[in-house]
């Protein structure tokens, strides 16, 4: 079957590792990018600039081939810690295993790594400052604005991979053609990202070994760890409303919330007001579409078929995810592109459904449900269960950022009955020991099946 040539749109996160698993399969691989070439401008700051990278990314990357180049950036967090308003903190353990960590990873730095490996790839032409102004589904045509002949031209490019991210201009122009349902769903939240540079000697003055959460109910502050000793805090927050990103309209107010609610982050943060000022709200929504491909001609992947909201950082791993699912279908020699992107739709769309609700919920763990007694209780004893019924009982997080072998949908539907399980286990309880361990045992063998 031909399978050639590939034209994909977008050199971010997404549209570059595909374009290197494509390159090592044999398929000429055109990448368009409409920045300039981000190993020579730098990147752009105040915009998530570093990310949690989980199983599910580590496995893309090493099916890329290209886990070596990205391994230096990695910074291992073994749990959450959490930062009381009293000062007091605390740390979760994420999982119980040595192996069972997070990386904090740069987005900027691996997202040059990922285009330097595509670029030594001799399937792979990439061109910047190429943007796509305007798609037309009927004639599969892109009308391309390049920036640096200052013109514009139309792309013949079937098929195309929009890789262009959660605002894609490819989904929207598809979706206006009737024949996709899309939705974008924008969360009442935003974020502003700030940061804590390093100590002396660049030394950490956060513990960085773990991501820290200041939980504050309707909002929360983390913090993630560089490789060079700093770390990037991000403040969630109501766009709107009494303690809102608009409330905070003066500099003063930005001080007295920030002392008030954060006051051990408060010394350690590098000049608050200017930086403050300086970044600006990022926007977080969730795209669904009913949809991913038009026969032959178009694939919407990573951020543009199914932007996700960060609180479970996994937008990023499943669109790598994505990568591999695809590569996995292309396997088939006698599949057409037509077929290869039919398969893929269908195993991976309910996934993605999956893991943008999981990802909602989480942040209404993230800033609230991790005080909870009743939380941690539950959690004490889904580790103790998990000892017990490794292949029965995981924790729901677990199976997301550990198990890169359960889909997203799978966690989902055992994480609801797990939940269900916990939640009568714990039911007027205040302390693990008053709980029958055998009995809970039993409980769990019997209604949870084996993890296939
Ligand atoms: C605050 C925040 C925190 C996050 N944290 C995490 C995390 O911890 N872990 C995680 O896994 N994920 C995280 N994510 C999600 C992650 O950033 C995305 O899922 C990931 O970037 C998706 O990759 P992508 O390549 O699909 O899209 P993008 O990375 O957005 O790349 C799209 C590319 O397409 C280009 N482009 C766009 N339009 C055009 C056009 N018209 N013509 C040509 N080129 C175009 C863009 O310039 C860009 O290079 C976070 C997101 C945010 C906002």
């Amino acid at each position: 079957m031909k399978r050639n040539n590939v034209t994909i749109l977008g050199a971010g996160l997404c549209g570059s590792l595909l374009s290197i698993i494509f390159a090592r399969r044999g398929i000429k691989v055109t990448l368009l990018e409409r920045r300039p070439d981000p190993r020579l401008a730098g990147a752009v700051g105040g915009r998530s600039i570093n990310l949690v990278m989980s199983s599910r990314g580590i496995r893309a990357v090493k099916h890329a081939g290209v886990f070596e180049q990205i391994e230096p950036l990695l910074v291992a967090m073994k749990g959450r810690l959490i930062h009381s308003l009293d000062g007091d903190t605390e740390l979760q353990h994420y999982g119980q295993k040595d192996s069972e960590v997070i990386y904090s990873v740069s987005r900027s730095a691996l997202n040059c790594i990922l285009i330097d490996q595509a670029d030594a790839e001799p399937n792979v032409t990439i061109r910047f400052e190429q943007e796509a102004v305007s798609y037309y589904p009927e004639e599969s045509t892109v009308r391309m604005r390049d920036h640096i002949k200052a013109c514009d031209y139309d792309l013949d490019a079937t098929p195309l991979i929009a890789a262009d991210g959660a605002g894609s201009l490819v989904r929207r122009a598809y979706q206006e053609s009737d024949a996709i349902t899309a939705s974008e769903e924008l969360l009442p939240h935003s974020y502003k990202e700030l940061a804590i540079p390093g100590g002396s000697n660049g030394a950490f003055q956060l513990d960085p070994g773990a991501l820290h959460i200041w939980p504050r109910g309707g909002f929360m502050l983390i913090a993630l760890p560089n490789p060079g000793g700093d770390f990037t805090l991000t403040l969630f927050l109501a766009s709107e409303g009494e303690t809102s990103f608009a409330a905070l309209d003066e500099d003063q107010k930005v001080n007295d919330f920030f002392n008030e609610n954060f006051a051990d982050a408060v010394p350690l943060i590098d000049d608050l007001i200017g930086t403050w000022n300086r970044n600006p709200v990022g926007l977080l929504g969730t795209v669904r579409c009913d949809h991913w491909h038009d026969d032959d001609k178009l694939l919407l992947i990573g951020d543009a078929a199914h932007a996700v909201v960060p609180f479970h950082g996994q937008g990023m791993n499943l669109a790598f995810e994505d990568c591999v699912v695809l590569d996995q279908v292309l396997d088939n020699p006698d599949a057409d592109w037509q077929t290869v992107f039919e398969v893929y739709e269908k195993e991976q769309l309910a996934n993605a459904n999956a893991i943008a609700d999981m990802a909602l919920e989480n942040y209404i763990e993230m800033r609230d449900t991790v005080l909870s007694p009743e939380y941690l209780l539950r959690k004490e004893l889904s580790f103790i269960l998990e000892r017990r019924l490794p292949d029965r009982l995981i924790p729901r997080y677990s199976m997301i950022m550990f198990h890169d072998e359960i889909p997203y949908a799978v966690a989902q539907e055992r994480g609801n009955l797990q939940q269900k399980i916990l939640e009568e286990l714990t039911q007027g309880i205040d302390c693990i020991d008053e709980i029958d361990i055998e009995v809970a045992v039993e409980e769990v063998r019997n209604r949870l099946p084996p993890v296939h």
